[in-house]
């Protein structure tokens, strides 16, 4: 079966995009990299999630000698003409604390009116062979930002975003419906096929 390396040591990520493949019936072995401890961290230096995506792509097909997976993803708010964006995950300046960057977000749109407070998550994956050969693809997730955080489910904003159509935030839904209708899993269904055509 061919061997495919998804460039994250989040174990989420691989079960979320192990179900997917599965469910559209791609063969292939998906690893994370924990199979490849001497490939170390990429630094996302680049300034779309598309560019981010291809630099941990590229990095680890090139290290791994396998086709890898890479995504990119965050939270863009209109009212902050599309920030915190690539910026999501250190907006407050530490890399990773979820709760300092849910909070700064939530006192930088304070004094945005309801029906003002729209935002959408977006997540690009992209997949990239040892030869060069690069494909991107999109998803996104849109709705609007609430004052107070609300549910423990997900993470990051998870907690003051509620998506069109919905009353409750991302961190009030199950994991599987959050998955249905995420950005994250949008890009993942839509790489299946790309997948698929490479790998024939
Ligand atoms: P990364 O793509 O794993 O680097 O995630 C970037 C950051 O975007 C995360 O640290 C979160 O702050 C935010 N983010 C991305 N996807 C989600 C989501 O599904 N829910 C909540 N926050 C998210």
């Amino acid at each position: 079966m061919n061997k495919l390396v998804l460039a994250t040591r989040n174990a989420g990520k691989i079960v979320e995009l192990r179900r997917i493949l599965a469910e559209t019936g791609v063969p292939v072995e998906l690893v994370g990299l924990d199979a490849f401890p001497h490939i170390g961290d990429v630094a996302e230096t680049g300034l779309t999630f598309a560019e981010n995506a291809l630099l941990k792509a590229h990095a680890v097909a090139s290290e791994s000698g396998l086709p890898a997976i890479a995504d990119d993803s965050g939270l863009c708010v209109d009212a902050l003409n599309g920030m915190p964006g690539i910026f999501s995950a250190r907006w407050s300046g530490a890399h990773g604390d979820d709760k300092a960057n849910l909070d700064l977000l939530l006192a930088q749109v304070s004094d945005v009116p309801e029906g003002r407070r729209q935002a959408h998550f977006a997540c690009t994956a992209a997949l990239a062979l040892p030869s060069g050969e690069e494909h991107i693809v999109e998803g996104a997730m849109h709705g609007f930002l609430i004052r107070e955080a609300r549910g423990t489910n997900g993470f990051g904003y998870d907690p003051i975003f509620v998506p069109d159509g919905e009353s409750r935030t991302t961190a009030e839904m199950p994991a599987a419906e959050k998955d249905a209708i995420s950005h994250r899993g949008r890009a993942f269904r839509a790489l299946a096929p790309v997948i698929a055509q490479v790998l024939a």
